[in-house]
């Protein structure tokens, strides 16, 4: 640093003089100061840089005689940020503020119309120009037909033919309504989706593969963690500024997006109790406005709602809400319904005809969903109601190897970078899929399986330069080999296991 840097504090020196000097320095012009002073609002100087409003913008008054400007504002609190106040390296203290109710430190750029930048609705996007992002698979402007985009679903999720076919139908039809605004006299109804299915059977999957195909925003949140607002927990609206968030604070992006709320059966009305139902029935009812189409008021790169964090306007009828879970129990409640009706009359069935139907929550309908204790004006606001299958060992096999980023191909282009090849039996892939279905984890299970027996070999295999191909085999699965390994040099197939 130069000398010029820094010069001896002189006591008698006053403000003002100080002020000035800062003043040439800066516009290099010292009658620019005194035309300032000629104005009628006098010249105000941070208390802490000394710098005048003229150049630092408007000041923050402190207390009298004391206002300090944006910029040494925003230093302080950075600089508390990094001791572990209001987020930021939170490493050096126990105390977390980011993670304590209404606290959050603003950005004060955003009081003078700097920081967190939001673009508005009718895309003014202000001086920021539009980033460069690669074409999506499929545009929302000009949307495919439902078989195109069933064909792109078809590169990543596997099976699943009747809920891709009923999305890229209510997907086609709800951005085509976007698009064109409400057709002829005829409102198009809003395409939210309700989707059933056993856990691990690739609902939150077949939402993410969709978003990202479309490239629209996606905010994905537990039913479970909203409550009423004005409770401890998320409030529904926080689902909302979490679509935000992702859309990279564009308005109008955030408003053409998708909001995949998981775990919606945990809403559902508790029977044969008196207390006030917080979680449950009552966020039903909160969830109404919302899902219809709601203006909506969400805190700017905060998560909470609080008097310093500037608010923006998102307007939810454009966004396309799509429901899931599980509903346990419900395959009873279908069952009840279907076998009243057959064992009627003289076609009456045999009662356990239902038994064995492991899709039996395809049969699901509105009466079944109310039973259930889903409120009717909730389930009247998600018009497409439809259920993914139960994975089955074949299906858990495809999975591991068909889609296009298949865990397999994962592994295989690693080892590939280390130029190995893997290779994996037909009887492995079945024996991952066996254990897989044991663990009643569908296919969220298969990961931690691959990645179990896969590890040894990740380990070993670059300590050895000779080895030049991995097979792993249906011994290797069960615990009763190793892998097969084939030598670079000789060509052999000796059978060694590469762990131990
Ligand atoms: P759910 O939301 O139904 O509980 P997920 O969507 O989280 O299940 O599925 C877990 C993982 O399993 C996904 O991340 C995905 O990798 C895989 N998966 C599930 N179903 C399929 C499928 N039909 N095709 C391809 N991968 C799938």
């Amino acid at each position: 640093m130069s000398d010029q840097d820094f010069r001896e504090f002189d006591p008698n020196e006053t403000v003002a003089d100080i002020s000035d000097e800062v003043i040439e320095e800066v516009t290099g012009n010292k009658d620019s100061s005194t035309d300032e002073k000629k104005d009628d609002k006098p010249t105000e100087f941070c208390y802490i840089c000394h710098r005048p409003d003229n150049i630092t913008g408007p000041l923050i008054k402190m207390a009298p005689g004391m206002s300090v400007c944006t910029d040494c504002m925003q230093r302080t609190f950075d600089s508390m940020g990094s001791f572990g106040f209001g987020g930021g390296d939170n490493s050096k203290s126990n105390v977390d503020m980011s993670k304590m109710p209404n606290i959050s430190f603003l950005n004060l750029g955003s009081l003078f119309g700097e920081g967190p930048k939001v673009k508005n609705a009718h895309g003014a996007a202000g001086a920021e120009k539009k980033e460069d992002r690669p074409a999506p698979a499929i545009d929302i402007n000009n949307i495919i037909p439902p078989h195109k985009i069933k064909e792109k679903l078809d590169e990543y999720v596997v099976g699943q033919d009747y809920a891709k076919k009923v999305m890229s139908v209510a997907v086609y039809n709800h951005y085509k309504r976007v698009a064109t605004g409400t057709m002829d006299d005829i409102e198009i109804e809003k395409s939210n989706m309700l989707m059933l299915g056993p856990t691990g059977s690739g609902k939150t999957y077949l939402v993410r593969t969709l978003a990202r195909l479309l490239d629209v925003p996606l905010a994905i949140t537990d039913a479970t963690s909203l409550t009423e607002a004005g409770y401890i927990g998320d409030d529904i609206e926080s689902v909302v500024s979490k679509l935000l968030a992702a859309a990279g604070n564009d308005v109008e992006r955030c408003q053409q997006g998708i909001i995949f709320i998981d775990e919606i059966d945990k809403l559902a009305k508790k029977k044969n109790t008196n207390q006030r139902d917080v979680s449950g029935e009552s966020v039903q009812q909160g969830m109404l406005k919302l899902l219809e189409g709601a203006d909506v008021e969400v805190p700017i790169g905060a998560s909470s709602k609080n008097a310093m964090v500037p608010t923006t306007t998102i307007n939810t009828r454009n966004i396309l809400f799509i429901c899931g879970g599980a509903f346990p129990a419900m395959d009873e409640i279908i069952k009840a319904r279907l076998n009243k009706h057959s064992s009627m009359g003289f076609m009456a069935d045999l009662k356990d005809k239902y038994d064995e139907d492991k899709n039996i929550l395809q049969k699901v309908t509105v009466e079944d969903l109310r039973e259930f204790g889903m409120i009717p004006e909730f389930i009247g606001r998600l018009p497409i109601v439809f259920a993914t299958e139960m994975l089955d060992e074949d299906m858990l096999v495809r999975i591991l190897k068909e889609p296009k980023n298949a865990i397999i191909k994962q592994y295989q282009k690693l080892l590939e970078l280390d130029e190995v090849k893997l290779e994996f039996d037909e009887g492995a892939l079945h024996a991952i899929a066996k254990k897989a279905l044991d663990k009643k984890l569908g296919a969220r299970g298969l990961r931690s399986i691959i990645e179990e027996f896969m590890l040894d070999i990740m380990y070993e295999i670059p300590k050895d330069e000779n080895i030049g191909q991995v097979i792993i085999t249906e011994d290797y699965i069960e615990k009763k080999g190793g892998p097969r390994i084939l030598l670079r040099t000789t060509g052999l197939i000796p059978e060694k296991a590469a762990a131990n």
